[in-house]
């Protein structure tokens, strides 16, 4: 019996030693997760491409010698608005969320849609997020406007998608009184039921290009309508996270024309009291490895870190990430 103590503890003793830090910038195991979106999105790619990176120093820290203990998943979820509440309660550490959503967090001035978070602090922004208008194909909806009286996913709750479609019906002078029948359907559901006949249209606010908008239109010949009237002119004017963008044509089977569109950033965030060396490595492994993260999805080829640390991001900078960018002579 005591012999078996003894071999327990030697071995604990042996885990802890292999746990510990081994350098400077070494940390001990320690599991994180980061919070995407629907498994037919592009968060749900990024928060996997990041864990992914991450897996990948780690490993090859056990050869080199530059340890650090950072486990990492990136569960499926409900999307932005939830993604940020969770990070607030420290159930996600970190999350992919829109960067219209992460301003009015941080601000705390749209609580009806978004938790106030102010201690909420960005890491870095991936690829944009065009919102997207996606009509059936035999439907006559060409504008926003002519989704009165039509059967319309509004999204489902805790998605950035629905927080956004209600900031543009909002602008439009629009309730969901004013749909036949407004769904609340998941980024998972809503292209199935756009194809079934059981909805004429849904809005996503998602990046370029993704599984789950091709089901649509490259499954049933779905549309995206242009929205780029007066009322979305003035929301670019008026808003500081939304710009005017473009889903290239022939993006998919239907778009035989550039669709010109709003949109916002896909941004990587965390807590404020989130450990600084976890950011700091994460971070690293992120831009370290940055021509491995732009293979893992079409969404991420062009991206930048210049960009990626300038664009979207209106809550202050977590000092993990900040430390990085600054050694890098990036900031
Ligand atoms: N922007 C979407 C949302 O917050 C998620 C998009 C995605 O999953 O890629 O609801």
């Amino acid at each position: 019996m005591k012999k078996l103590i003894g071999a327990a503890l030697a071995l604990t003793l042996a885990a802890t030693f292999v746990l510990l830090p081994s350098d400077g910038g070494a940390l001990e195991r320690r599991f994180i997760a980061i919070g995407t979106g629907g498994p037919t999105g592009v968060y749900f790619a990024t928060g996997n491409a990041i864990c992914r990176l991450i897996h990948k120093e780690a490993a090859e820290g056990r050869e080199t010698g530059r340890k650090h203990g950072i486990r990492c998943s990136a569960p499926s979820t409900g999307g932005s608005t939830y993604n940020i509440e969770q990070v607030a309660k420290g159930e996600l550490d970190f999350a992919v969320v829109q960067s219209d959503w992460q301003f009015h967090a941080f601000k705390g001035d749209l609580p009806e849609k978004v938790a106030a978070v102010p201690t909420l602090r960005t890491v870095f922004s991936v690829h944009p997020e065009p919102f997207h208008l996606i009509v059936a194909r035999d439907s006559k909806i060409n504008s926003f406007a002519d989704l009165k009286g039509k059967r319309v996913n509004i999204g489902s709750p805790g998605s950035g998608q629905r927080a956004t479609m209600k900031v543009l019906m909002n602008a439009h002078g629009m309730t969901a009184d004013d749909f036949r029948v407004a769904t609340e359907l998941t980024s998972t559901e809503q292209s199935n039921a756009l194809c079934d006949g059981k909805i004429d249209a849904y809005g996503y606010t998602v990046g370029v290009p993704n599984a789950g908008v091709a089901v649509a239109t490259d499954g049933c010949e779905a549309r995206i309508v242009s929205l780029d009237g007066e009322v979305e002119k003035k929301l670019v004017e008026d808003r500081p996270y939304y710009a005017f963008t473009k889903i290239p044509e022939g993006t998919y089977q239907t778009t035989d024309e550039d669709v010109t569109t709003f949109g916002v950033m896909a941004t990587f965030v965390t807590n404020e009291d989130m450990d600084e060396a976890v950011v700091y490595e994460v971070t690293r492994a992120v831009m370290e490895n940055i021509d491995d993260f732009r293979k893992l999805h079409p969404a991420f080829a062009t991206l930048d870190p210049k960009e990626m640390i300038a664009k979207g991001l209106s809550a202050p900078m977590h000092p993990g990430a900040e430390k990085y960018y600054k050694e890098k002579g990036w900031m």
